[in-house]
């Protein structure tokens, strides 16, 4: 019960206070945009990689606060990450929501926060979606 208190404590203070939030006009970064019909929730991601190493990300949309803070938690994780690093740990992400056997050395701190939502599918896609947009993100930069 503890727990959960704290894992809705991070969620509530990155979305009262999101990290990295507000896009650059900057065509270095490469831009993703998602949209989650069920819910509502629009995110925008930007990510600039340099030497296979992703050294910003920006993130700015509307949505719940499952979302919105996971787009925050999502931006301070990832940020100086290397790609192929950032993409495990996001596979891992899905597949703790998925409820299926993930590595807890790359699901770790406040991704965890996210544990709980896998007892509610309708919110699964809420917590993904900006990791969705910067995977996207990453695609792109990888075909440019
Ligand atoms: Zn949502």
């Amino acid at each position: 019960m503890e727990l959960k208190h704290l894992y809705r404590q991070i969620m509530m203070d990155h979305y009262k206070n999101p990290q990295n939030k507000g896009l650059v006009e900057d065509e270095s970064y490469s831009k993703f945009h998602l949209y989650n019909p069920s819910c509502g929730d629009d995110i925008t991601v930007q990510a600039l990689v340099e030497d296979n190493i992703i050294k910003d990300i920006k993130q700015d949309g509307k949505g719940c606060s499952i979302c919105c803070s996971s787009a925050s938690v999502m931006s301070q994780t990832l940020k100086g990450k290397n790609v192929n690093e950032a993409n495990e740990i996001i596979q891992s992400f899905y597949n703790m929501l998925m409820d299926q056997e993930f590595d807890n050395n790359l699901v770790q701190g406040e991704m965890l926060a996210y544990s709980g939502v896998k007892d509610f599918p309708a919110r699964i896609s809420c917590a993904t979606l900006p990791w969705k947009a910067l995977e996207q993100a990453l695609k792109e930069e990888e075909e440019n």
